[in-house]
């Protein structure tokens, strides 16, 4: 059996990015995929500004611009039927530009991404699906699973990568997810062509039961995402009298109930199936065994609310890399030595996280979320620095900190207004 030196498990964003990047450093990499690509995913499509130039280095960047993508300006936002204030990328400091962000359909981009892959010496296996792994003196060195024609296969390798996404093969084998307590989450999503969208913005609208992320994919479509708490899925089933609604009807109930996303759709059509994901957020315990790291989404993942998934997918799978070339040239791959890797991402990324936490709070209360809304919209400065935090091209510190929570929950006086636009005490926005 031929051994490989490293296996990554996972076709995905984080998964290829791994792959091209340890191509780069003249590893010999096989990727499996259970998939057959071009394959789709649920996602808000919507890519980070910060991930620009890691697509760049990767060498996929040029081909996404090759179809022409769609490109948002930043983020507009309506707090329980506002209107929307719309939020634009900060002026990058080195290129004198505001940035603006990728909105590609998955099934495009992650097609593109393994197409690059299958352009180097990487050996893709599509349709392999991983069971379990092999192990060596309690260190993991391979893995086993099933072929599309459900003949099983044994790959062997000195370092294993499992960049599988949500239901990660190490997530069941080594009982690894935390799921929150709580119901936690569902997520909806469906294409749209003919959405009425009134600029180039990823549209985010706050109300009850839940949120939506509506943005242009480009050719006339949309992507209408839609998160509620399991729970109100639950009771508004049990409250119908005559049984079980079935996904999509909730889904379209929900979009309009909301007035500003009313108009948005009223003259669109939805173009494929309603799609949902359960249990959004979710933490990982550390690895219990050498010879194995965990990328992406099989890391954990928070929820969509501010869009970075992608992004930390790539940078993680960036940071991975670094250290398991490390690990070959010393020939450690133990634990330990591994969990450097855990340690950087945390430094990286504590930060985000910590906001992605704080923002969800405030969203899902009213009065907080109105106010928010109503700082940012006086103060064009704290709305573009949240935005450049959530875009990942300024680093988090600049907003996780108490003067900065302060500013977002202290309204300024009217009088010092120098947004775009002012909300006024109905809660919709003046222009100035
Ligand atoms: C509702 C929703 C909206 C989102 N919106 C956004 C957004 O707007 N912007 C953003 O940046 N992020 C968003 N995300 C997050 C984003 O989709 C993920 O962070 C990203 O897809 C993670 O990439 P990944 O490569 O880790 O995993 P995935 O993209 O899930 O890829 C995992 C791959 O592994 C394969 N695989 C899994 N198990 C096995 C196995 N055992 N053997 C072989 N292959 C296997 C799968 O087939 C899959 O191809 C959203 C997520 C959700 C749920």
């Amino acid at each position: 059996m031929k051994t490989f030196d490293i296996i990554v498990i996972g076709g995905g964003p984080a998964g290829c990015a791994m792959a091209l990047d340890l191509n780069c450093r003249g590893y010999d990499v096989a990727l499996c995929d259970q998939a057959k690509f071009p394959r789709d995913k649920v996602c808000g499509e919507f890519i980070s500004p910060g991930a620009d130039p890691i697509l760049e280095q990767l060498g996929v960047l040029a081909s996404i611009e090759a179809l022409v993508p769609k490109r948002l300006k930043g983020v507009a936002i309506s707090s329980y039927e506002s209107a929307e204030l719309e939020m634009d990328y900060p002026v990058s400091t080195e290129t004198g530009l505001r940035p603006s962000s990728l909105s590609v359909p998955r099934f495009q981009l992650d097609a593109l991404f393994i197409k690059k892959v299958q352009s180097t010496s990487v050996k893709v296996f599509e349709q392999h699906k991983v069971t379990d792994f092999i192990f060596d003196n309690g260190c993991v060195a391979g893995v086993h699973g099933w072929d599309e024609n459900k003949t099983s296969f044994s790959l062997k390798a000195k370092l294993v990568v499992d960049a599988g996404g949500r239901n990660a093969v190490s997530l069941r084998k080594f009982s690894l997810k935390q799921e929150p307590k709580g119901n936690g989450k569902i997520a909806f999503s469906a294409h749209w062509q003919g959405v009425r969208l009134p600029d180039d913005y990823c549209y985010m609208h706050v109300s009850r039961p839940g949120y939506t992320g509506i943005s242009s994919v480009g050719n006339g479509r949309a992507n209408v995402v839609l998160v509620v708490d399991r729970s109100v899925l639950d009771c508004e089933r049990v409250e119908k009298v005559e049984g079980v609604e079935k996904p999509e009807t909730f889904y379209h109930r929900v979009l309009m109930k909301n007035r500003r996303r009313r108009e948005m759709l009223q003259d669109a059509e939805r173009v494929e199936p309603v799609r949902s994901v359960e249990s959004l957020a979710f933490a990982v315990r550390p690895v219990p065994c050498s010879g194995l790291v965990l990328v992406g989404d099989a890391m954990g993942f928070i929820d969509p609310f501010t869009g970075e998934g992608i992004y930390l997918s790539l940078r993680s799978s960036q940071i991975a890399s670094e250290v398991i070339h490390a690990g070959f040239q010393s020939s450690n791959f133990s634990r330990n030595f591994l969990s450097v890797y855990d340690k950087r991402r945390q430094e990286e990324f504590g930060g985000k996280f910590l906001l992605s936490r704080v923002l969800q709070w405030l969203i899902y209360n009213r009065p907080f979320c109105n106010r928010v809304l109503k700082s940012l919209s006086t103060n064009r400065v704290l709305a573009e620095t949240l935005v450049g935090v959530i875009g990942d091209i300024l680093p988090a510190k600049k907003v996780v900190s108490m003067k900065f929570l302060f500013q977002l929950l202290v309204s300024p006086f009217a009088g010092e207004a120098n947004g775009k636009g002012l909300l006024s005490r109905d809660n919709s926005l003046i222009a100035k």
